[in-house]
């Protein structure tokens, strides 16, 4: 197969992460018989630094003419950089909300993923974190809470802030969709979050997403409160393959599951529209602290490369193929600085991507 791919190295540890995780993508087109063909575009300060602006509409067109787009991180030190003396509009951060919004990004996908090799790391219990888990959250990215009406005014002297949760059947429908798609290439289960108990937008979440689950005789659909899936995530996470949700909630609860790995450079991410298009990038940030040193973790990076070969290319195998290198690797007792522990052997950012290469 032949696939365009997008990419945006980002700032900071960007540049090392990305090349890292196009060195896997590399290996797996040689092992495998296809050809990734890469358009190098610009976005957050790097492209500040060369056009004024975060994101161009040129940029935009080369995302969209891609099968999908691979990126590192955005943004700089947010107290030293010159790029936070520019207005908000102007900031790093300003071109990822461009970027989603103009390629109609609606869907997140965020893994978290305990690995047994790097349980010590989870904060959780140990009877607890010896189970492991695997889950992967789909949140709804541009709809709810944080899109929808705000105002703060004076009523009868009375300084009142109003936000306004708005959800459509359609804006429902569509990323209920994403993850019954997504739970039929995993262990088939979807938990559906909500807050059906009070808000109206959670019951029409729950209607949509029981029209939705009828097309999927396979996948089992279980409904739960988002407080009480807040404990449940800190009680017994392994019992989460699939968790659909609505915008705020996924935002908390995603934070929350990531937290509970120990490891922020193991997590990847995806953002997807209707189509298997995707934005691939790790869910940490441009780590400025450790830019240019060759130490930051790759990891996050090449899973996130490896959903884009799962979710976009379809190419099953391959994925796994990275996956399963990726665990040889941490079985190995390999490890970057932020996962390491004692009797294992501390590589670089480098020398990570390489040893998971050779074990495709
Ligand atoms: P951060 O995630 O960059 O760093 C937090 C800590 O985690 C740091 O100690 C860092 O060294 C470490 N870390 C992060 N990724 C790592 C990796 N791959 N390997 C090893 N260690 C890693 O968060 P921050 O310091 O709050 O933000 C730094 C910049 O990143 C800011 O400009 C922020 O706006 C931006 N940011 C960008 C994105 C994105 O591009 N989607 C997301 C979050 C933050």
């Amino acid at each position: 197969m032949n696939k365009k791919i997008a990419v945006i190295k980002g700032d900071c540890i960007g540049p090392e992460i990305v090349t890292e995780a196009m060195k896997v993508l590399d290996k797996v087109a040689e092992k495998f018989g296809h050809t990734f063909e890469y358009d190098e575009v610009l976005m957050g300060g790097a492209s500040i630094d060369v056009y004024g602006v975060p994101l161009t509409d040129e940029t935009i067109e080369h995302c969209k003419a891609a099968d999908a787009v691979l990126m590192g991180s955005i943004g700089g030190d947010t107290t030293t950089s010159p790029w936070y003396k520019l207005p908000p509009e102007k900031r790093p951060e300003a071109g990822l909300l461009k970027i989603r919004k103009s390629l109609g990004l609606f869907a997140n996908l965020r893994p978290s993923v305990l690995y047994p090799q790097l349980s010590g790391a989870c904060p959780l219990r140990e009877d607890i974190s010896s189970k492991g888990f695997d889950m992967l959250i789909m949140r709804e990215l541009t709809g709810g809470l944080y899109f929808g009406e705000r105002k703060t005014e004076e009523v009868d002297g009375v300084l009142t802030a109003v936000d306004t949760l708005k959800y459509d059947e359609n804006e429902i429908r569509r990323v209920a969709i994403k993850a019954f798609e997504v739970a039929m290439k995993r262990r088939k289960k979807v938990t559906s979050v909500d807050k059906a108990n009070v808000l109206d937008s959670s019951r029409l979440w729950r209607k949509v997403v029981d029209e939705v689950a009828k097309d999927y005789p396979e996948v089992t659909l279980e409904h739960a409160l988002v407080d009480s899936t807040a404990m449940q995530l800190v009680k017994d996470p392994a019992q989460f393959d699939v968790m659909l949700t609505e915008n705020m909630f996924g935002d908390i609860l995603s934070d929350e599951a990531s937290m509970i790995t120990g490891s922020i450079g193991m997590l990847a991410s995806a953002s997807m529209n209707e189509t298997k298009f995707g934005l691939y990038e790790p869910s940490g940030g441009s780590a400025p602290d450790i830019a240019g040193q060759n130490k930051a973790n790759p990891i996050a990076t090449i899973l996130s490369a490896a959903m884009m070969l799962r979710f976009s290319f379809d190419m099953q195998q391959e994925a796994d193929a990275v996956e399963a290198a990726i665990v040889k690797a941490l079985d190995d007792g390999l490890r970057t600085g932020d996962i390491m522990s004692e009797g294992c052997t501390m590589l670089s950012c480098s020398e990570m991507g390489d040893a998971i290469a050779e074990r495709i």
